[in-house]
């Protein structure tokens, strides 16, 4: 695409980044029985691609890059967000990057599509955090953010997750040498600013009919998922639990894990529940618009995206 095309439409949001005239929507919207479910990308973040699989060789992680016409050092991690609507309820799971640290400048869209998508941040009742990675709290800590959220949204966070956090232990994270450091100033600042809002939770809160967060652990301690669930029909939307190479490999861990043996549990358990039940499954860094059925395949599964429909 040209730039001349790319700038037909300069418009710029609010916070004076461009892009409302930008010619992909990149949202995606499903109905869960009563309940809408509309999946929104925050842009890409690109890293090496040793961090998708930190237990294994060389050669099988290029395996798995090469057959999917990737290159082999360093890969664009889709980050999706998901806005859900049961009843009055306006719930948004997980927030962005946001624009904290300069290198992941191709994504931290969230709030630019939000509005974009004609969704006022004011109209957002609830909001769940998976956990507390900066790419998942980022877009709350964005200046401007908080004052056009209305002053009593609730914000979910398991108790485990605020508790991790206060003294992280990154002991088992394989990460680029910045990131650790980035990722605790993030959490302490969506703290600091959160404070009132957030509401914590033990294993499980229900937070609209139909709508509801489980911790799993894991990827961070307090790890949680967001389960929609209404006339028989079922999305869940698996926070940082499966990545692309997660289907063919459950067992690859992962750089961001805090706990990757758990993770790889927990993982597993996701994946079998999603190939029983047919329930849907979306998740924040599989490529928009990530939502797809999970089938078995011998001791490994396959992902099985949605087919779009408009
Ligand atoms: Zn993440």
């Amino acid at each position: 695409m040209s730039e001349t095309i790319r700038n037909t439409r300069p418009v710029t949001d609010d916070l004076g980044r461009e892009g409302s005239g930008e010619l992909v929507s990149s949202r995606y919207a499903v109905r869960i029985g009563d309940v809408d479910v509309v999946m929104i990308s925050d842009g890409v973040l690109p890293l090496p691609t040793t961090t998708m699989s930190t237990n294994v060789s060389e050669g099988a992680r290029n395996e798995w890059f090469d057959d999917h016409f990737l290159q082999r050092d360093m890969f664009d991690w889709a980050l999706n967000i998901a806005l859900i609507r049961s009843g009055d309820r306006l719930i948004l799971v997980d927030s962005g990057v946001g624009d904290g640290f300069e290198y992941f400048s191709r994504a931290g869209r969230s709030v630019m599509r939000l509005e974009s998508a004609g969704i006022e941040l004011a109209a957002i009742t609830d909001v769940v955090i998976t956990h507390m990675h900066m790419d998942h709290v980022g877009g709350l800590n964005v200046d401007g953010v908080k004052a056009k959220l209305r002053p009593d949204v609730r914000i979910h966070v398991s108790a485990k997750e605020v508790a991790f956090w206060k003294n992280p232990d990154f002991s088992k994270t394989v990460m680029p040498e910045a990131v650790p450091p980035a990722l605790r100033k993030a959490a302490a600042k969506f703290v600091e600013l959160y404070g009132e809002n957030i509401v914590q939770f033990d294993q499980t809160v229900e937070v609209a009919a139909g709508v509801s967060a489980r911790v799993t652990g894991g990827h961070t301690p307090g790890h949680c998922v967001v389960d929609v669930a209404s006339k028989g029909e079922k999305l869940t939307f698996v926070g940082d639990m499966i990545f692309a190479v997660g289907f063919k490999n459950p067992d690859w861990q992962n750089g961001f894990e805090h706990e990757p043996e758990l993770a790889t549990e927990a993982r597993i358990a996701l994946l079998n529940e999603a190939a029983e039940t047919g329930a849907l499954l979306a998740a924040a860094h599989v490529a928009f618009p990530s939502i797809g059925h999970v089938a078995k395949d011998g001791a490994a599964f396959r992902f099985v995206p949605v087919q779009w429909d408009y």
